[in-house]
């Protein structure tokens, strides 16, 4: 029977070929040493599940009772390697931090009477589908059930940042547990989802409607079937180039990220000399000598319209078409240009002069309007009907355009 949890479907979800070296492949990763982050939230965890034991055993320990068990069991399982990644934090500003929110929660739920402890760290195992081959397992860290007979799933969090309300009510790991206690315990009539976010004394709490669970579970054996579409070649298995990539495992074997971290791990010398490494610097450095070049190209062609402009004008003062330099001369040309209205950029003008040609019988000769047949026609005037140059006359935009050239001298 296949077996899933949340973390293994939002893994595939998050990246697929993670999900491949983690659960197909099966990667041996070398220890690493722990992180405090990761070490801090087991430990309030640790603290929180000991005072709902006591609570659980009709004990009501006193805060100081909690915060010096919180301090035994951060002591029995520090390792002097932890790694701090966060910049201005300590493992003394860390334990403060654990007595802080720990506190915090027990003066805020003290004196923990609002619903019965029914399990702490309580396995949830489901089947997802009909046919009872699709198992999903998890952990609740607390689940508990109020006078009312409402059912209640609490999950401690130490995250840095404190999610919306919207962001929870999309959340599905609490909503799978509740399909599991769901069929654990077929009589539960209500159920409510609740988040504690610890460092801001807050609790997030949700609720599912039955369609939603149906929809989650529907979406749960939809992510399930892409996972065994994929079977177990590696290349089957997307890559997901996003910003998680620097805290993944598998930087190692992912071809995202595998030539970064084996150059990283070279001297200064052999890493400048690395074939991979030397073709990309190439690279950067012809396409920044091009950038360059393109700047200075856009800089020249600013300095010759400027001249151009100034030509112009020069040739216009002097009435010259002509302005010679030491091997070259330009040449400045004047021509005009016919326009007629157009539908697309004076549909008005456009269909009156098609209504007056349409009533001369010179209508064939101008083919509909084609610009080109209208344009012969104007240069030669002398052969045409008065009525039909009088009408072109009234409709012909005459342009002036000026051209300047550069060319070899003649002689
Ligand atoms: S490095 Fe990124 S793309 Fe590669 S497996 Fe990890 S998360 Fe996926």
């Amino acid at each position: 029977m296949a077996t899933y949890s949340h973390s293994k479907i939002e893994c595939f979800r998050n990246c697929p070929r993670q999900y491949y070296y983690r659960y197909v492949a099966k990667l041996e990763l070398e220890e690493a040493p722990g992180q405090i982050a990761l070490f801090f939230g087991s430990r309030c965890h640790d603290a929180l599940e000991w005072l709902y034991g006591q609570v659980k055993l009709g004990v009501i320990p006193t805060k100081k009772q909690l915060l010096k068990e919180f301090a035994r069991i951060w002591d029995d399982q520090w390792e002097d390697d932890i790694e701090i990644r966060e910049r201005g934090m300590t493992p003394t500003r860390y334990r403060s931090l654990g007595d802080k929110i720990v506190g915090e929660y027990y003066d805020a739920h003290h004196p923990f009477d609002d619903s019965t402890t029914i399990e702490l760290e309580q396995m949830v195992r489901f089947d997802l589908n009909a046919k009872k081959n699709i198992r999903m397992v998890g952990y609740i860290d607390r689940l508990a059930k109020d006078a009312k007979g409402v059912w209640h799933i609490h999950d401690y969090k130490t995250n840095k940042r404190l999610p919306t309300q919207a962001d929870m009510d999309q959340n599905p790991q609490l909503a799978y547990y509740e399909i599991g206690i769901r069929q654990m315990w077929p009589k539960i009539k209500e159920v409510q989802l609740h988040w504690h976010f610890l460092r801001f004394g807050e609790t997030i709490t949700s609720t599912r409607t039955k369609q939603q669970l149906r929809d989650l579970r529907n979406d749960a054996l939809s992510t399930i079937s892409d996972i065994a579409v994929c079977g177990k070649d590696e290349d089957t298995f997307e890559t997901n180039e996003t910003g998680l990539c620097s805290y993944c495992d598998y930087q190692e074997s992912c071809p995202i990220t595998k030539h970064e971290f084996r150059v990283n791990g070279l001297p200064i010398n052999k890493y400048k000399n690395e074939p991979g490494v030397k073709l990309v610097n190439a690279w950067t450095e012809l396409k920044e000598q091009r950038s360059e070049l393109e700047a200075q190209v856009a800089e020249l062609d600013e300095e010759i319209a400027n001249i151009q402009d100034a030509l112009i004008d020069y040739a216009e003062k002097e009435d010259a078409e002509i302005v010679c330099g030491d091997e070259h001369e330009a040449t400045i040309r004047y021509i005009e240009k016919i326009k007629f209205p157009t539908k697309s950029k004076n549909l008005e003008e456009h269909t009156k002069m098609e209504r007056q040609l349409q009533e001369t019988p010179f209508w064939d000769m101008v083919s509909g309007l084609d610009r080109h047949a209208l344009t012969t026609l104007w240069k030669h005037p002398e052969s045409l009907d008065p009525k039909l140059r009088r009408i072109l006359k009234k409709f012909a935009l005459v342009e002036q355009e000026t051209k300047v050239g550069i060319r070899g001298k003649r002689s």
